[in-house]
């Protein structure tokens, strides 16, 4: 059951271009389940269900999401501005849509695109990442 659901996930991940910070989380709800149900097997499947539909809620737009232009011109269209600053690397690069500060992910060691969501409370972010168009909202944690 979970290894299909996993498969599912998986499956969304290629066809809608969801953030992997998005995936990661539930991925990670699904392993917190799976050692639940190792003690009580047979409980419902009923929440895991709207959790994994909750993925995909950001089409329909949130205020900032429908506020914000999808392009903007990147400050630092060579990197995460921190990090070129630090001679720090990082993983995957994202786009401030509010100033155009570009900054790394979550899985980079900086995560300077969510500190900078923390100093600057600009709400939403692209993926600066080639072919990738979705666009995130911090405040509302949805895509669109
Ligand atoms: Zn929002
Ligand atoms: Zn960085
Ligand atoms: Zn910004």
């Amino acid at each position: 059951m979970l290894a299909a659901e996993r498969a599912e996930v998986l499956r969304i991940r290629k066809e809608r271009n969801v953030p992997h910070e998005v995936l990661e989380r539930v991925l990670h709800l699904l392993d917190v389940e799976e050692s639940i149900l190792d003690l009580a097997i047979g409980t419902s499947t009923a929440d895991r269900d709207e959790e994994l539909e909750a993925v995909g809620a950001g089409d329909g737009a949130c205020e900032h999401l429908a506020a914000t232009p999808r392009v903007v011109t990147a400050e630092t269209p060579d990197g995460c501005a921190e990090c070129l600053g630090e001679g720090l690397t990082w993983v995957h690069l994202r786009l401030c849509l509010s100033c155009g500060h570009v900054g790394c992910c979550d899985s980079s060691e900086g995560k300077h695109a969510d500190a900078h969501f923390r100093h600057t409370a600009h709400p939403v972010i692209r993926s600066f990442e080639t072919g990738e168009a979705w666009r995130w909202c911090y405040v509302d944690e949805l895509t669109g």
